[in-house]
């Protein structure tokens, strides 16, 4: 950590983003009708201290000295250290999956299931099929056009990548990108996010000792830093989070002409058609929609149902999500701010005709919200229009899979859209005229834990793509090394320009289709003179 440093934010702005503060910016502590108790509520978590944004620039410095013998200490090196880090993640499994209990409110059991076990996975991913992804590929060159040449895709690291995060998963998105990125030969400077500085200093806590000094740094604080980290010469910004922020970097990434990878917000659609197994529909929508309270880019944010079963459907979901039990299935809001938009959006829908069928909005101030299932019929409101990131469950009843597909395609997002049905060719039919990154059948959101699978989407999205080979496209760039053992003293292209090269370059148009059969072999027999005279040097 950098010697210029200071406590975070205020006390008051680390307070009111905690839940574990007792009263969030100054609001009533009451929980309402969601009565949650976290083990954390009411108790102080230890202080971090941020980095100055003065301060960065240093770090990238660092990073940028150390990433050269980085990239150069041999792959079975660099892998064998990051594959350390399995065993010291699941070592301190319970202390991460608490830490993310008292940093966000998650359930413990979320926490380690979401957040840390993926992650052995992913470790197990990258460490195994490195070398193979890394490894130089020819490429084909046709011998008599190009005789004694031989060429190589080389993937090469992009250098610094500045990692820029959300609070909502703050163990497993960071390491995403840090495990590849590294296993590339790449150095990372990390900026959790400031509302899970705790859990952000763990995730670089795991590589301890295994990296040389530089290769791998954490800058703490909040958009200052951030905006830091983007100016201060690195290679490649990989950014996870919300639309806004997404396009102010993308912004200065364009000023600086660096790559960006963003992965931005979700407004996920489940359609659930007729034929759909009604009972696994039902658990797997609610699993969808309220998992991390819906903090979650790939939550379920609206259903839409084929109207023969919606009232099936609409029961079941209900009953279901009055089988949640809070703070034990479901856990608190990470932050009142988000609690607030979400109160907004659900106030709007219901004023302009919502019905609650579960749930409802807690006392002011509670990050303890309820999940919540409405009856939606206008799409003209926040809560169909923009990310909620909410504990909330939007279901509308639609004609048929056409225009729920329509629908589903008209958001200005596109990240993940589940569809649930028995027939499968049909779903298959209708998840390739779906937009979204993602399509998943009968199931929803699970994929990101895939490290083999990419995570990417569309529109607001973004078009970042994390996990599989084609993330590893991002982190590296491909270098083309041509080798030429070619005797010839020179080549036909090279100088001088003389009229046999010039009946060359036509004859080889018409010889290669440019003409007729007739006109090909009249093209051949002049090639053959024109090269005979090119090889004399005319
Ligand atoms: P945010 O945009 O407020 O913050 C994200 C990060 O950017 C934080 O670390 C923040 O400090 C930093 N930041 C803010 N302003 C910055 C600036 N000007 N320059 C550089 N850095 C800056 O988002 P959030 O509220 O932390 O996260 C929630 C959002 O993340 C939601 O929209 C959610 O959908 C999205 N998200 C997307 C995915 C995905 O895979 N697509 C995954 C998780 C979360």
């Amino acid at each position: 950590m950098d010697s210029k440093t200071a406590a975070l934010p205020s006390e008051e702005g680390a307070a009111a983003n905690d839940p574990a503060a007792p009263s969030a910016r100054g609001r009533a502590t009451s929980v309402g009708p969601f009565p949650v108790r976290t083990p954390a509520r009411g108790e102080p978590l230890a202080e971090v201290a941020k980095t100055e944004p003065a301060a960065v620039a240093e770090l990238v410095a660092r990073a940028r000295a150390a990433q050269v013998a980085w990239a150069d200490t041999p792959l079975q090196d660099r892998a064998e250290r990051i594959a350390k880090v399995k065993r010291r993640l699941l070592a301190r499994a319970e202390e991460i999956a608490t830490l993310l209990h008292r940093e966000c409110g998650k359930p413990i059991e979320e926490a380690a299931l979401a957040e840390v076990l993926p992650n052995a996975d992913l470790i197990d991913y990258w460490t195994a099929s490195i070398e193979e992804l890394l490894d130089a590929s020819p490429v084909d060159l046709d011998p008599l056009a190009y005789p004694g040449k031989v060429g190589r895709i080389q993937r090469d690291p992009r250098g610094v990548v500045a990692l820029i995060t959300p609070w909502n998963y703050p163990v497993a998105i960071p390491l995403r990108t840090i495990v590849p990125a590294l296993l590339a030969g790449n150095a990372v400077v990390f900026k959790p996010s400031e509302i899970t500085p705790r859990s952000g200093a763990l995730v670089v806590s795991l590589f301890d000792g295994l990296l040389p000094d530089g290769v791998l740094s954490i800058a703490q604080g909040g958009s200052d830093v951030g905006a830091a980290l983007v100016e201060a010469g690195v290679d490649l910004v990989v950014f996870t989070g919300s639309v806004a922020t997404g396009r102010e970097i993308a912004v200065a990434c364009a000023a600086r002409l660096i790559p960006t990878s963003l992965e931005l917000g979700g407004k996920d659609s489940a359609i659930v058609l007729d034929d759909c197994d009604l009972e696994r529909a039902a658990r797997g929508v609610l699993w969808g929609a309220f998992t991390n309270a819906g903090q979650n880019c790939a939550s379920i944010e609206r259903v839409y149902v084929e109207r023969a079963i919606a009232d099936r459907f609409i029961e079941r979901v209900v009953a279901l999500t009055g089988q949640l039990r809070p703070g034990v299935d479901v856990g608190v809001m990470t932050t009142a701010r988000q609690a607030e938009i979400v109160r907004r959006h659900l106030e709007a829908a219901v004023a302009s005709g919502a019905e609650i069928l579960a749930g409802g909005a807690p006392s002011e101030g509670s990050l303890a919200f309820p999940p919540t299932v409405l009856r939606v019929e206008r799409e003209d409101t926040p809560l169909l229009q923009e990310e909620t990131f909410g504990p909330i469950l939007p279901v509308l009843v639609v004609n048929d899979a056409e225009e729920a597909v329509a629908r589903t395609n008209a958001s200005r997002f596109a990240l993940t859209t589940s569809l649930w049905t028995r027939g499968y060719e049909r779903a298959h039919a209708l998840a390739r005229r779906l937009r979204s990154g993602v399509v998943t059948i009968n199931n929803h959101g699970f994929t990101g834990a895939l490290p083999a699978a990419p995570w990417t989407g569309a529109g607001d999205s973004g078009f970042g793509v994390t996990s599989s080979p084609h993330a590893l496209a991002e982190l590296t760039r491909p270098r083309f090394l041509l080798e030429d053992r070619s005797r010839a003293r020179s080549e036909l292209w090279w100088y001088p320009y003389t009229p046999a090269l010039r009946t060359i370059a036509f004859a080889m148009a018409r010889a290669r289709g440019g003409a007729g059969l007739l006109g090909r072999i009249g093209a051949l027999v002049e090639l053959v003179a024109a090269l005979s005279k090119r090889l004399l040097g005319r």
